[in-house]
């Protein structure tokens, strides 16, 4: 996977977590590592870092934010792809994106005449998604041609369709220790957390969305680093596969657009 994580950094490093305006859409947006937010959709929430007993020593950089995205309506993502992305591309990504569809209902198809719908690119600078869904927008997620992994096209689908990162949840702490030493100061923002939508289930090491133990490290030493009571977990992470927990995190997201989907309500 380690290609993966030179596609990341190159990304990182092209556009920082700055603001960019070239989503094709009118929204200002905020890149952070592989994902792409929605500004207006983004609370930093300083009371809820408090309120949570938080240790500062023991924070990553930046900040505690909540980030609110919208399920993709049917429970269907509709998919175009830029003239760039090669057939057999195109292919492999309808592919490895339906494999979501067991235990969760979620669709990944090619568009027919759905007016929100993902656009797939292939530009040469990393792997990174817009999160979620938004009403009336069509949305973006970027595939470098290093980029082509079963498991790193379906983490991309899994921000596409609303997931964020596993070892940037809250509660990560309890599970996993940072060493940031490890981590230039300039990438630690990768480490922020998020009170998302992957909280309703336990803490998921083999999630697809959690990073592999020296991720963004600078000299190839561990950055993530497991918990002593959770050591059984050792080296099992890392953007592997989609996990069960994966598909009961999507299967509540989408349950009520799967159910809209299925009555035609
Ligand atoms: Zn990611």
């Amino acid at each position: 996977m380690k290609v993966f994580v030179l596609a990341l950094l190159f990304g990182v490093m092209a556009l920082g977590c700055s603001p960019q305006h070239d989503l094709g859409d009118t929204a200002f947006h905020i890149r952070i590592d592989d994902m792409v937010l929605d500004q207006d959709a983004l609370v930093v929430e300083e009371s809820l870092r408090q309120s949570n007993g938080d240790d500062l020593s023991t924070r990553a950089a930046g900040s505690f934010s909540v980030y609110s995205s919208q399920p993709w309506k049917n429970a269907v993502l509709p998919v175009v792809f830029d003239k760039a992305v090669p057939s057999l591309r195109r292919k492999q990504f309808l592919e490895w994106g339906e494999k979501w569809f067991q235990g969760t209902g979620v669709k990944v198809v090619a568009r027919s005449r759905e007016s929100d719908y993902l656009r797939v690119t292939y530009k040469n600078d990393g792997c990174y998604a817009q999160v979620g869904a938004r009403r009336g927008q069509r949305r973006s997620l970027n595939l470098a041609p290093a980029c082509w992994y079963e498991a790193t096209v379906q983490h991309e689908i899994g921000h596409a369709l609303g997931l964020m990162h596993e070892h940037q949840r809250p509660d990560r702490d309890n599970y996993i220790v940072l060493d940031l030493a490890n981590v230039k100061p300039d990438n630690r923002f990768a480490f922020d957390r998020f009170a998302t939508m992957n909280e309703s289930e336990a803490y998921d090491f083999l999630s697809i969305m959690h990073y592999d133990e020296t991720a963004f490290s600078f000299n190839g030493k561990r950055t993530i680093l497991v918990r002593p009571q959770h050591a059984k977990y050792e080296g099992r992470y890392g953007i592997k596969a989609i996990s069960d927990g994966d598909r009961r995190v999507m299967a509540k997201i989408y349950a009520q657009e799967v159910l809209s989907r299925e009555t035609g309500r």
